[in-house]
């Protein structure tokens, strides 16, 4: 499936400042279109089956810099809970959140998901 992301999005998607995002659109390393202005930048994300509204939280938990990866281990990320109370741990396909140990798609993944796809595009 693929999403569109704003330079925003991207660039805490792939840990660089807005600037970079906006460069690496302009020259092509980022797939991305202009529109009104600005830019979308398109990634290919595996995020079947998870809600347009987890979408939008898990975009949301990006924007904020609410996860970050796991210096120690790889494709582990850390997600700060929505009332900012906890943390959990994150893969693509576990997560430690309540929703998560009962094996449901939380948006935690989602937004891993969607990391790893803009991580892969950059
Ligand atoms: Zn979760």
């Amino acid at each position: 499936m693929e999403i569109t992301l704003s330079t925003r999005e991207a660039a805490a998607a792939i840990g660089r400042s807005v600037r970079t995002a906006q460069r690496w659109a302009a020259t092509g390393k980022l797939t991305a279109v202009k529109q009104g202005g600005r830019w979308q930048i398109t990634v290919a994300a595996d995020v079947e089956g998870y809600k347009p509204f987890q979408l939008d939280k898990a975009r949301q938990l990006i924007e904020d810099g609410g996860i970050a990866a796991s210096v120690r281990r790889p494709g582990i990320w850390t997600a700060v809970s929505s009332d900012g109370t906890t943390t959990y741990l994150v893969h693509a396909a576990r997560c430690s959140c309540p929703a998560g140990q009962r094996d449901r798609q939380c948006y935690h993944r989602a937004a891993v998901a969607l990391l790893q796809s803009a991580r892969t595009a950059a």
